[in-house]
């Protein structure tokens, strides 16, 4: 079987996020063909768009997957589904948000899915996990993470140490 490792990001500022992100995380270690390799640390961050809402908690996750993106992201989906989210408007609050970051050094350009994900360069709270997770990882158009992580503007990443409770 071939296999892939691929980088899920995870947001949450809804209905305690904390325990949004581990159970999604449990659910994405039981997906099939997939192991878990590695948990970033959780993450407080302002929410970008409307500020009328709460801190959004943020991690990441690596996983060695032999299912193919469209696999994946049917399933990102349908545990989001299961976790109650709800699109009430752009950029507003949710349950859980999940996207497909990176998928081995794949580029992909289709109408559900665009990988590398398009804000990754630009978001401290995708980029700092990341690093987390790999300090020497790299874009498929070899631009260092750690690089991108430098140059991002700034959204008040708070780290999250174990057992600490995300203010909700
Ligand atoms: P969002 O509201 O950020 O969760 O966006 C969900 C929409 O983005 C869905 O319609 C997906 O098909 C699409 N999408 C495109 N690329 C990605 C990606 N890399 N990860 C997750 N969703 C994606």
């Amino acid at each position: 079987m071939s296999s892939v490792i691929a980088y899920i990001g995870l947001g949450s500022n809804l209905a305690e996020p904390l325990n949004q992100l581990a159970k999604a995380i449990t659910e994405l270690a039981a997906l099939p063909k997939t192991t878990l390799l590695g948990q970033s640390p959780f993450y407080r961050s302002t929410p970008v768009g409307p500020q009328d809402q709460p801190d959004f908690v943020n991690g990441a996750v690596s996983l060695r997957t032999g299912l193919t993106a469209l696999e994946l992201l049917d399933h990102l989906q349908a545990i989001e589904q299961r976790q109650g989210r709800e699109r009430t408007r752009v950029w507003g609050p949710r349950t859980l948000d999940l996207d497909l970051l990176l998928f081995g050094r794949k580029v992909i350009e289709s109408p559900r899915l665009i990988v590398p994900h398009t804000e990754l360069p630009n978001r401290d709270f995708v980029l700092q996990p990341l690093l987390d997770l790999d300090a020497e990882l790299t874009l498929p158009d070899g631009r260092k993470v750690a690089n991108l992580r430098a140059q991002c503007p700034d959204n008040a990443l708070q780290r999250l140490e174990p057992g600490q409770s995300s203010g909700r």
